[in-house]
């Protein structure tokens, strides 16, 4: 018959002769039939047998393998990032390296971290005299008066690396982790010494030991430790200084200032007039700025302002001046940026009713009259129902000079004038609001820390009671927990209470003496929003203060010493 050759696949259960008759085949016709038995072989027929065997297993490994090696990663992620994370800068890469040139003002610190350039640079002359490089230098000063633009520039200035890490990073760490990236961090300066360490917010890991919640054991503790150990086990000539920054010294535990640790302490003070100047100096240096920029005069009305904040003014000028498509700088963008930037930015857009505008307008007036009526208070420089931020007005009073010391008196003529929008309000509308919320938490909190800081209360006499801390979480807030008896305590709040009602009688007083004063300053403030300074004076019918430079500009440029806002805590508080 037919010659045809078929080819097929067998099934395993049956044998040939038994499908095909299953199939209908008849006997004869199979005995005619030619039948081969090739066993299958290639590649084929190893994956189609085996894949079903094969399959399962594979997806379980993978899987296996996928779960392991994420988890892997977590771990991984966890232990290796003393090596990634902490920031090196070293010299070749600094492509803006930062020098001593780079700083202004901060002479002091400058002079005393100069040594520690010499130490980095020139290690050898004092370890053959014999003398003991130090191991850790502590800078202390207000957040943005420049600790990390100064670290900076001793590595910039001894060209050496300079590794970065923050207090604040090791505190979000799993349990022995941040011990594990202290070892890597210093192992890596080690190994690229002569460096610098820079441990920013150092109080966030080196709070007081032993009265954390929760037991002592915590991660702080051992990041500390771990820290303490490294530096005890540097050799005499290891070449690696350890500079950290804080703005808390006084939390610090006493261990890491013991001689051989951080015991260089050097304090950066807030920037006086002079050095306010050279700081804007240095950050106008890339500004197109108008021939009518005077930066001294910037710097006068700016007291409290620390670099980072002056920094922040130049360039938010800078903004102002671009969105109005000037080509420069002028001292008008200048003096509405210093605003911004102590008070945040102005809403006009708040809708407010007539009664508010009122109200908010007979608040500010009373500020700034008693202000201007207390002999020795600092002149009055502004008075606005512009609200700004979360104020709904402020009055902001300007020194003649930067000051360093305070007297009683002068505390209390600033809480009279704390507690003048209050009295205002009261005198005019028979009724308090709450808008004056804010200026009597300060009132208090100034009224307290006269009789419990400055020794000022006769009663209580020259003892300090130190506060109770807003973080009582950690460290040495809880351990040394004011100890004063339950009579002090009383003490305490009744001398609180009697400077606040004496200085609350004489807001009172002064405002009903000049209550026609009172009804025009707050009419003119409904009818323009803001008075400067020349207005104000001129409209209580007194000579304006003499300023040392006058502006250029018609306006005065307006700027804040203390603004006393309406609801909320003022940026500067030289008192603090
Ligand atoms: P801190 O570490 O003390 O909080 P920073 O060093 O981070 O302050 O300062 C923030 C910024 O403020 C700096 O990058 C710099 O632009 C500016 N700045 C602060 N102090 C000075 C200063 N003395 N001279 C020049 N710029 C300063
Ligand atoms: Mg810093
Ligand atoms: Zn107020």
């Amino acid at each position: 018959g037919n010659q045809g050759v078929l080819e097929a696949r067998k099934e395993g259960g049956a044998s040939v002769t038994e499908t095909l008759t299953n199939l209908g085949v008849t006997a004869e016709a199979l005995n005619e039939l030619e039948i081969e038995y090739v066993n299958e072989q290639g590649v084929g027929f190893w994956i189609v047998n085996l894949l079903p065997l094969i399959l399962p297993v594979l997806i379980i490994g993978f899987f296996l393998w996928y779960l392991t090696s994420r988890a892997q990663q977590g771990a991984m992620q966890a232990f290796s990032f003393g090596k990634n994370r902490a920031k090196l800068f070293s010299p070749a890469e600094q492509r803006d390296q930062v020098t001593f040139e780079d700083v202004a003002g901060a002479d002091e610190a400058k002079e005393e971290l100069h040594e520690v350039v010499e130490f980095l640079r020139h290690p050898k002359k004092f370890l053959d005299i014999g003398a003991r490089i130090p191991r850790g230098v502590i800078l202390v000063g207000q957040p943005g008066t420049g600790k990390t633009l100064l670290a900076r520039a001793v590595a910039g200035e001894a060209n050496v690396p300079f590794f970065h890490i923050s207090g604040s990073e090791f505190v979000e760490m799993f349990v022995g982790v941040g011990a594990s990236r202290v070892r890597d961090l210093f192992a890596e300066a080690k190994r690229h010494s002569p460096a610098i360490i820079f441990i920013d917010e150092i109080d966030a890991v080196g709070r007081m030991r032993g009265a954390g919640l929760g037991g002592g054991h915590d991660e702080r503790e051992q990041t500390l430790n771990q820290i303490l150990t490294e530096m005890d086990g540097f050799d005499r000539d290891t070449n690696v200084i350890v500079i950290a920054a804080t703005n808390r010294p006084d939390v610090l535990d006493p261990a890491l200032l013991r001689p051989g640790r951080f015991d260089r302490r050097v304090v950066i003070d807030p920037p006086d007039i002079k050095a306010r100047e050279a700081i804007l100096a240095i950050h106008v240096k890339k500004k197109k700025l108008a021939d009518d920029v005077n930066l001294r005069a910037i710097a006068e009305r700016t007291p409290g302002f620390s670099g980072a904040d002056l920094a922040n003014v130049t360039n938010e000028a800078a903004i102002l001046a671009a969105r109005r498509d000037k080509k420069q700088v002028s001292q008008q963008e200048m003096s509405e940026a210093i605003d911004k930037v102590s008070l945040g930015p102005e809403r006009k857009s708040r809708r407010i009713t007539e009664e508010e505008k009122k109200i908010t307008a007979y608040h500010e007036a009373g500020h700034a009259l008693v202000a201007a009526f207390i002999p020795g208070a600092d002149p009055v420089h502004k008075v606005s129902i512009v609200s700004r931020g979360m104020a709904g007005g402020y009055t902001q009073q300007l020194p003649i000079e930067d000051r360093r010391l305070y007297t009683k008196s002068q505390f209390l003529g600033r809480i009279a004038t704390m507690l003048g929008g209050y009295s205002a309000e009261q005198l005019t509308f028979k009724e308090l609001t709450t808008g004056a919320s804010n200026d009597l938490q300060k009132a208090t909190d100034l009224a307290r820390r006269i009789v419990t800081e400055y020794g000022m209360s006769k009663k209580v006499g020259p003892v300090t009671y130190p506060e109770r801390e807003d973080q009582v979480f950690l460290g040495r807030d809880i351990a040394t927990q004011p100890h004063y008896s339950e009579a002090t305590a009383q003490l305490i709040d009744k001398e609180v209470n009697v400077i606040i009602e004496k200085e609350h009688k004489r807001a009172l007083s002064i405002l009903r003496k000049q209550k026609r004063l009172l009804k025009k300053v707050a009419n003119k403030l409904m009818e323009v929003e803001t008075l400067e300074e020349g207005e104000f004076y001129s409209i209580i019918g007194r000579k304006p203060p003499k300023r040392e430079s006058m502006l250029p500009s018609e306006k005065p440029v307006p700027a804040p010493a203390h603004t006393i806002k309406t609801d909320l805590p003022s940026k500067q508080n030289p008192a603090s």
